[in-house]
């Protein structure tokens, strides 16, 4: 996986069938339902594991971290683990997103080097 700042993404190395928190059900729709900030008119490929459409290309964003959309359908379909730090974060605001007013798009913690 890659974290910069703020942001990460999954990449076919997270996937680690042998991480399996107590929460990670938890954890699973805490990424699925994290506020939706951005969806692009492009469509993501399919999945590369089992073919899936996985939609538009989107972000979501839970006012302090940012990831792609299509993080879940890997955390919860294929085993992929997500970041220890991210985890800390989301599980030391007992899965609730901060409250988000207004987006300033361009101080998101937009990834600096996009895999
Ligand atoms: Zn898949």
């Amino acid at each position: 996986m890659a974290i910069d700042g703020k942001c990460f993404w999954l990449s076919p190395a997270d996937e680690d069938p042998d991480w399996q928190p107590d929460d990670k059900e938890s954890l699973i729709l805490y990424v699925e339902n994290g506020p939706m900030i951005l969806a692009a008119a492009t469509l993501e490929p399919p999945c590369t594991l089992c073919g899936a459409r996985l939609g538009s290309v989107s972000w979501q964003y839970d006012g302090v971290w940012l990831w792609p959309g299509d993080t879940g359908h890997y955390v919860r379909l294929h085993g992929f683990r997500l970041p220890d730090a991210f985890v800390d974060d989301v599980r030391a605001r007992n899965y609730q997103c901060v409250a988000v007013d207004e987006i300033d798009y361009e101080k998101l913690p937009w990834p600096s080097d996009p895999a």
